[in-house]
C-alpha cells in the first residue's frame, strides 16, 4: 500500500506509471472487500440514481425515492415497511424500515441521506454530469461526492442485510430525503414535522458528513462529524441619492460597501476551541508533518502559541476550525454605467462556531463594518430580518461509545492503522433538524475522497471507483457491529 501512493517515485514517475498504478491499487482495494455481486447491484443502483436529475430546478427527488423504493421492495421489504412521501410531487421522500429482534427494548437508528444534488451544467462538465461515466480509475457524475454514492452505500446496505436474513438487536431506518442543498421542502425537517412516528430515533447517523480522508487514495484518517457550524447569511446595503455619475461626489454607496468588505478582508473572528476540535488537532498532530504537527500541539497550549496559530491560519481546514469566518460572496450595485450608484448591495456568509448566535455575529459585523451607512440585514433564505436570531448553534458533542467502538472496529479492518477522528463539519447538514429535534446526530460514512479532490458542488465530481466499493462495503459491516445482538 505505502509502496503504490505514499512514494515520492509515483509522484514523479511518468504519467502512464502512476495511472497504471492507481488502476491496480483500486483493483485490489476493491477485490479485497467486496463480493461481485454486491458490485454489481451497487454499480448499477449508482447509475440509475446519477441519471435521475434531483436539483432544485427541473429535477424531482421523487423519482429517485421511487427507484430506491422498488430496489427495496424487489429485494423482498414488504410494502408496508418502504414508504415514499412528501409534500408535493416533486419532492418525495423515501423511509424504509429493517425491523430488529426488539428483544434488547432499543430505540431504533436512523440513517439519513440527501437525494437532491446541486445544480450542474452540461457546459461547464467535462461529462454529461447527470450520467454515470467510469473514466481513469474514477466514476463521474452529479453526486458522485454528495452524496449519492453514501445513498447507495444505504440501501445496498439494507437489501444485503435483508437477503441474509439479518435481524437487527433494533430497528434500522434509512430515510433518503429532499432539498439538503436548496429549495423549500426539506425533506428531514418535513418527515420530523409531519411523520415523526417513521424516523423517530435514539440517534441519528447522517451519510452526508464524516468519510475517509485520504492523500493520492492512501487512507489518513476516518473522520466523524460531531458538531457543526452554524450556517447565516447577511445582506450588506448602502443606499444614496445617486446622481449623474459627471458630477460625482465622495458619498459613494460603491465605495461605502467596498470599503467594509475590504475590513472584512482584514478582521479575523477570535480563535476559539472545543472538545470535539481540541481532540481533533490532538488526533491530527501525529499524522501530519513535522512543523504542522508541532503547530498544531503548540495551539493547545494555554495560551495558544501566536506563531503556531498564524501559520494554521493560512490553511483554510484549519483556519475554518479555529474561528467563526464571514466572507463576501455576491456583489451587486449600481443601475447605469453613467449614474452614481443609487443601491450597492453584498451577501457575507458565515460559519459560526458552536455556542455563538447569528445576531452576535450580526453585532460584530457592524462593528467591523464601521460605518452606519452600510446595514446589516439577516437573510434567510431570502426573508430578511433586521435581526438574526438569537439561538446558538449546538454544543459539540463527542459520539458515545456505542457508536463509536464499532466505527472504530470497522475502520481497523478495512483501514488498518488510520485513525478515527471527531471533527466539526465544514459544511451545514441535514443534522440540524434531526439535533434541532432531540435527537443526537453523527455524520458518518465509509467513502473515501482526496483532501485535494474535493468537488462537491464543483465541475467533475467524481470518486474513485474503489473508494465507492468500499464506501459500500462500511455502511453494511458498519451496520451489522452497531447491531448485533451484544
Ligand atoms: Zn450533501
Amino acid at each position: 500500500m505505502a509502496l503504490i501512493c505514499g512514494g515520492g517515485f509515483w509522484q514523479d514517475g511518468p504519467f502512464m506509471l502512476r495511472k497504471i498504478a492507481i488502476v491496480i491499487w483500486v483493483g485490489a482495494l476493491a477485490a479485497a472487500t467486496v463480493d461481485d455481486a454486491t458490485r454489481r447491484l451497487s454499480r448499477e443502483i449508482l447509475e440509475e440514481l446519477i441519471g435521475i436529475n434531483t436539483t432544485d430546478s427541473i429535477g424531482s427527488t421523487t423519482a429517485a425515492a421511487n427507484a430506491m423504493a422498488k430496489r427495496l421492495l424487489d429485494a423482498g421489504f414488504p410494502p408496508v415497511d418502504v414508504k415514499v412521501l412528501g409534500p408535493n410531487d416533486r419532492k418525495g421522500n423515501m423511509v424504509a424500515r429493517l425491523h430488529g429482534s426488539g428483544a434488547a427494548g432499543l430505540k431504533p437508528i436512523l440513517m439519513i441521506g440527501h437525494l437532491d444534488v446541486v445544480e450542474a451544467r452540461r457546459a461547464d462538465w467535462t461529462t454529461d454530469p447527470f450520467r454515470l461515466i467510469e473514466k481513469d480509475g474514477y466514476f463521474y457524475g452529479r453526486g458522485t461526492q454528495d452524496m449519492k454514492s453514501s445513498d447507495v452505500a444505504l440501501v445496498t446496505a439494507f437489501i444485503r442485510l435483508r437477503g441474509e436474513g439479518f435481524r437487527p438487536n433494533r430497528d434500522l431506518i434509512v430515510a433518503l430525503t429532499a432539498d439538503e442543498e436548496g429549495g423549500k421542502s426539506n425533506g428531514v425537517d418535513w418527515l420530523l414535522k409531519n411523520h415523526r412516528e417513521l424516523i423517530d430515533a435514539a440517534f441519528v447517523l447522517n451519510a452526508d458528513s464524516g468519510g475517509v480522508t485520504t492523500a493520492n487514495g492512501k487512507p489518513v484518517n476516518v473522520d466523524v462529524e460531531a458538531c457543526e457550524k452554524l450556517y447565516a447569511d447577511f445582506q450588506l446595503t448602502v443606499t444614496n441619492p445617486g446622481g449623474h455619475s459627471s458630477l460625482p461626489v465622495p458619498d459613494n454607496a460603491i465605495y461605502h460597501l467596498a470599503d467594509a468588505l475590504s475590513r472584512l478582508e482584514h478582521t479575523q473572528f477570535p480563535l476559539e476551541l472545543n472538545a470535539v476540535t481540541r481532540t481533533y488537532f490532538e488526533r491530527r498532530a501525529p499524522l501530519e508533518p513535522a512543523q504542522t504537527k508541532a503547530d498544531m500541539n503548540a495551539i493547545l497550549h494555554n495560551p495558544p502559541d501566536a506563531d503556531a496559530v498564524a501559520r494554521l491560519d493560512k490553511d483554510p481546514r484549519y483556519h475554518y476550525t479555529l474561528r467563526t469566518t464571514c466572507v463576501a460572496t455576491r456583489l451587486n450595485a449600481g443601475h447605469a454605467n453613467n449614474a452614481l450608484p443609487q443601491t450597492a448591495q453584498a451577501n457575507v456568509n458565515c460559519r459560526i462556531l458552536p455556542g455563538h448566535s447569528r445576531e452576535e455575529v450580526r453585532q460584530r459585523l457592524i462593528e467591523i463594518f464601521a460605518d452606519p451607512k452600510v446595514e446589516v440585514r439577516y437573510d434567510d433564505n431570502g426573508a430578511l430580518a433586521d435581526r438574526a436570531p438569537a439561538a446558538k448553534g449546538f454544543d459539540p458533542v463527542m459520539p458515545p461509545p456505542e457508536v463509536l467502538r464499532p466505527l472504530e472496529r470497522v475502520a481497523a479492518e478495512m483501514w488498518p492503522g488510520v485513525p478515527v477522528i471527531p471533527e466539526m463539519e465544514t459544511g451545514a447538514s441535514d443534522s440540524v433538524h434531526t439535533i434541532a429535534a432531540g435527537i443526537p446526530s453523527y455524520g458518518i460514512n465509509g467513502l473515501a475522497i482526496d483532501q485535494d479532490d474535493v468537488r462537491a458542488h464543483g465541475k467533475d465530481e467524481r470518486v474513485r471507483v474503489g473508494a465507492f466499493y468500499d464506501g459500500v462495503e462500511f455502511y453494511y459491516r458498519y451496520l451489522k457491529a452497531l447491531a448485533s445482538a451484544r
